[in-house]
């Protein structure tokens, strides 16, 4: 067994698999029934802005790329456009504003600005297989891996000259090995990207369409190829889950006196908070990630400043996904994992403190945040899954 709490870990340990492992079980299941309620469930997002990089034509005509939107009607009248934007803006002067989105300098992404946008009902669009793919989508994600470019674009566009097989990715992580003096923050943006990267082939290897059958169901060599065959990208799974864990666990205050009324019954919010009670008592034993350690060195303020120029470009980029299930889940977890980066690199105790500073976050960046976590809990039940499907083949054929 593991005995130590792990404290700093950067480097992501076996221990802290072991940790996370004994406690998975458990907080599945509540953050499944967390991201049920109504308060959780519904997601507000534009999705259909134009992309700012490229001319995107690529538009997934697939069935199952489809979302179903809510009429706002349905939705509780103090969530809806008209009133967030009177409480929830920060006023003019505390924002960079573009065409339908905005940023604050503490921010880590873009968000919408709730001038239009739907709201959709995250638990009727499951991410899932949706036949997405070719050109279209692996364009989106070398641009993502691009934005990980802090001074080492150059190496990265030698390998691919020298090998034009060589996708972005395996160069920037050729890089990564090769390289120890390569400093530990953009080893973190490589390890958030890619273990995202990994928990959205999880799920499409978990709920697979099978185009000859028209069966749905789990695909054992789709995870080994994207996944299981690359172990460092499980490792990220997981080190994407402890960081969460840890914003969680600092959020605990602040997320503990947030106003989750809604048109609902006095029990449905009892039922909300002890949910959530339950999560973050979890994340307060095994969301170590030591944030501490990084941003620390020489030119930590630019560094820092870079990192979050490229993490709101992938945001950004987010409007460049062909495929609307994809591009809001996309959106939810970019969000979710930025809130997290400016809990963890912009926010002390005195900022999160519920008191002072109750309008911190906005619906919108709560509920990224709680169903990002609930992403990457879920991809480590399913490669608990997988690991099971894998001890039951017969590996003699
Ligand atoms: P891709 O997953 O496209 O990967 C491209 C290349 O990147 C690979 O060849 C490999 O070199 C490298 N790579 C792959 N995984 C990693 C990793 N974890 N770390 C580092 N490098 C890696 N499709 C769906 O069916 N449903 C969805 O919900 C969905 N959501 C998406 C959301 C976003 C934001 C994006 C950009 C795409 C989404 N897609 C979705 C498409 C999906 O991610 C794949 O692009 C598609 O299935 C084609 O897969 P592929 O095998 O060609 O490799």
């Amino acid at each position: 067994g593991c005995k130590h709490i792990p404290t700093g870990p950067i480097e992501t340990t076996k221990c802290d698999y072991e940790t996370i492992e004994s406690v998975n079980g458990e907080l599945y299941s509540q953050l499944n029934d967390l991201v049920r309620t109504p308060f959780f469930r519904y997601f507000r997002a534009d999705l259909y802005r134009e992309c700012p990089f490229w001319q995107e034509n690529g538009l997934c005509m697939n069935r199952e790329c489809g979302i179903a939107t809510v009429d706002e009607s349905e939705i509780p009248e103090k969530w809806r456009a008209a009133s967030l934007s009177k409480v929830e803006m920060p006023p003019d002067e505390m924002r960079n504003t573009l065409p339908g989105c905005y940023y604050r300098d503490s921010d880590f992404c873009f968000l919408d600005d709730m001038t239009e946008g739907d709201y959709i009902d995250l638990t009727m669009n499951p991410e899932r297989f949706t036949g997405y793919s070719g050109a279209p989508a692996n364009r989106v994600w070398s641009s993502i891996y691009k934005e990980n470019c802090f001074g080492i674009s150059e190496v990265m566009l030698r390998s691919e000259r020298h090998d034009p097989a060589n996708s972005f990715a395996d160069a920037l992580r050729g890089e990564l090995e090769e390289q120890d003096e390569m400093c530990t923050e953009k080893k973190v943006y490589y390890k958030i990207i890619s273990g995202l990267h990994a928990s959205i082939s999880t799920h499409i290897c978990r709920d697979y369409l099978n185009q000859s059958t028209g069966e749905w169901g789990s695909n054992l060599q789709c995870f080994v190829t994207r996944v299981a065959s690359h172990p460092e990208r499980l490792q990220y799974i997981y080190f994407n889950t402890v960081l969460l864990l840890r914003a969680f666990a600092r959020l605990g205050p602040y997320l503990s006196a947030y106003d989750y009324c809604s048109s609902g019954t006095h029990e449905e919010d009892a039922y909300t908070l002890t949910k959530l009670g339950s999560v973050i008592g979890i994340a307060s034993v095994v969301g170590q990630f030591d944030e501490s350690s990084l941003f620390q060195g020489q030119d930590a303020n630019v560094l820092k400043e870079e990192f979050k120029t490229h993490f709101r470009n992938v945001t950004r980029i987010m409007d460049c996904v062909g495929c609307d299930k994809c591009r809001l889940w996309g959106k939810v977890q970019t969000s979710g994992l930025g809130t997290a980066l400016k809990i963890l690199f912009e926010l002390d105790e005195r900022a999160l403190d519920p008191k002072t500073n109750p309008n911190l976050l906005s619906r919108n960046e709560v509920v990224a945040l709680v169903n990002t976590l609930h992403r990457f809990v879920e991809s480590l039940q399913f490669v608990d899954e997988f690991r099971r499907m894998w001890a039951g083949v017969d590996k003699s054929q």
